[in-house]
């Protein structure tokens, strides 16, 4: 060695990040579990336990996709890392996913790169698991009747997701497209053992449902205020951004609106924003943060008859839990 060449320090070989499949994520991230996962980051989240700027949303010349970047720290359970969206609307006509993505998680000690997941069963169960916390918080105990607007993957896992949280022992479902929706009961009726009844519209599905999952594509109005019943809980799911929505205004003014984040809705929720662009609403009126009603620091349902809505946007905080979730059960496995 010349004298000028400065002697480095041994250093181990950065440690290969574990790759999990979309096949593999079953396996590995149980709902029953994943809802306690979520709600240990709500509680986060509502203690300041979290570093998670809104997510950025590059959008692509093509006019309609975009790539998302949702970035997050979370303090308990312990994780680092990000998820990496693609939303490619135009794939439907190509047979491919339109939402695609990875978790990336790192090693909170050292900063390492320890885990790569498939985001889409990630999101399917950890979206769920979010309205489970928010079902388990705010709807009457005694919920026995759940409708389901939409027949997809959100669907799917919110059906599954309820029955851990309330007694259901009625399902109502309504799909835009018929075959979507017989092929849904169908599937759903196998698989839990329960009858799913086709609803023909929407209406007939919601009235007196105890819970309603809205998991629809709409960027229009699926939920009518005027179709839920003294007492009703709504997980109000699709619409993610701030010109489009499930829910009327009639449905948001009826309710105790709560949100997975107030930040994120009051930029993003088009159920909030465009009822209080209607006049329904006023800030000062959002009911508040999930996780601060699970602290106690805000009341949750305050009477049997009232109604409350809990609007889900997703936080990158709920896809590291469910990821760190991933990486203890490869451990323990
Ligand atoms: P899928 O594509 O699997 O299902 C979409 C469902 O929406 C289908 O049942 C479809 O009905 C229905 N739908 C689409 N457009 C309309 C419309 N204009 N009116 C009524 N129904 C419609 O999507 P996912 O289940 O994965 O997602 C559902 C929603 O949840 C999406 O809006 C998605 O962006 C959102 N989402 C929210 C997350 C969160 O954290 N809050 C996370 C992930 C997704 P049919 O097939 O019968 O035509």
């Amino acid at each position: 060695m010349s004298p000028a060449e400065p002697e480095m320090p041994e250093m181990d070989p950065l440690p290969t990040p574990r790759f999990i499949t979309a096949g593999e994520v079953p396996g590995l991230l149980s709902m029953r579990e994943c809802i306690e996962a979520v709600e240990r980051a709500f509680l986060a989240l509502a203690g300041e336990r979290t570093e998670q700027p809104l997510r950025t949303v590059i959008p692509l010349p093509d006019g309609r996709s975009s790539f998302l970047s949702m970035p997050a720290w979370l303090g308990d359970p312990p994780a680092l890392g990000a998820k990496l969206l693609t939303l490619f609307p135009g794939n439907h006509e190509r047979g491919i996913e339109s939402h695609q993505g990875l978790i990336v998680l790192f090693d909170p000690d050292t900063g390492s790169p320890v885990l790569v997941v498939d985001a889409g069963p990630v999101t399917a169960i950890r979206t769920a698991a979010a309205s489970a916390v928010a079902t388990r918080a705010l709807a009457r105990k005694d919920a026995s009747t759940l409708a389901i607007l939409g027949s997809g993957v959100q669907a799917r896992t919110h059906l599954e997701a309820m029955l851990l949280v309330r007694p259901i022992r009625r399902v109502r479902a309504w799909s835009r497209t018929r075959t979507h929706l017989e092929a849904f009961a169908r599937e759903m009726e196998e698989r839990h053992g329960l009858p799913v009844q086709m609803a023909p519209d929407a209406r007939s599905a919601v009235e007196g449902a105890d819970v309603v999952c809205t998991v629809t594509g709409a960027s229009e109005p699926v939920l009518r205020g005027a179709w839920l019943s003294a007492g009703c809980h709504v997980n109000a799911v699709g619409a993610s951004t701030a010109i489009t929505r499930e829910l009327d205004s009639n449905a948001v003014a009826r309710s105790a609106f709560f949100v997975d984040r107030v930040e994120s809705a009051l930029a993003e929720a088009g159920d909030w924003i465009l009822a209080r662009s209607e006049g329904a609403v006023r800030d000062e009126e959002l009911a508040g943060e999930l996780g601060r009603v699970l602290t106690r620091d805000l009341p949750g349902r305050r009477a049997p008859d009232q109604i409350t809505v809990f609007k889900s946007l997703g936080l990158a905080v709920q896809d590291l839990a469910a990821a760190a979730l991933i990486l203890e059960n490869l451990k323990d496995g």
